[in-house]
């Protein structure tokens, strides 16, 4: 396999059964320590390792209980401006309520959205809450497929 093992999709969090060294800082990972393996890449990670590689943000496409969706610092900055410009005067495309850009869902939304500067409909967290609607769903779907075609 010539692609970069960092690359694989099937890490797994676990107790190292032997000890090895560490793919990305080439350190040694000891047994019965914490780390990540990933069968397909053949190699083992530190847990911290992991965690600043990046390699989780894929992971957790699909997890929405994980809050902390992290952009690039690109996107961060994007996001600052998006809500300083529309703060006050973004109103819900459903109910025509203010928005409130400092409400998680709103924010957890926002932060998925790529194309930040062209959204052009929000919706206010009661009405994304509303069981009637899928539009979180539809959100995630969105979401997971852009990573997926990325
Ligand atoms: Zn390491
Ligand atoms: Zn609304």
């Amino acid at each position: 396999m010539d692609k970069d093992p960092l690359l694989a999709h099937d890490w797994i969090k676990m107790n190292m059964k032997f000890p090895g060294f560490c793919l990305i800082c080439k350190q040694r990972v000891n047994s019965a320590e914490v780390g990540y393996w990933s069968r397909s890449a053949k190699s083992i990670l530190h847990q911290d390792c992991y965690n600043l590689s990046g390699l989780h943000f894929k992971k957790n496409q699909n997890s929405f209980k994980n809050k902390a969706v992290h952009s690039q610092k690109n996107g961060d900055s994007l996001l600052a401006e998006f809500i300083t410009e529309r703060e006050n005067k973004e109103k819900c495309f459903i109910c025509s309520k203010q928005i409130n850009f400092h409400d998680n869902l709103i924010m957890t939304l926002l932060k998925l959205e790529r194309n930040i500067s062209t959204l052009d409909t929000i919706y206010c967290s009661t009405c994304l809450s509303r069981s009637d609607l899928h539009i979180f769903e539809e959100y995630k779907h969105a979401f997971s497929n852009k990573l997926k075609s990325g």
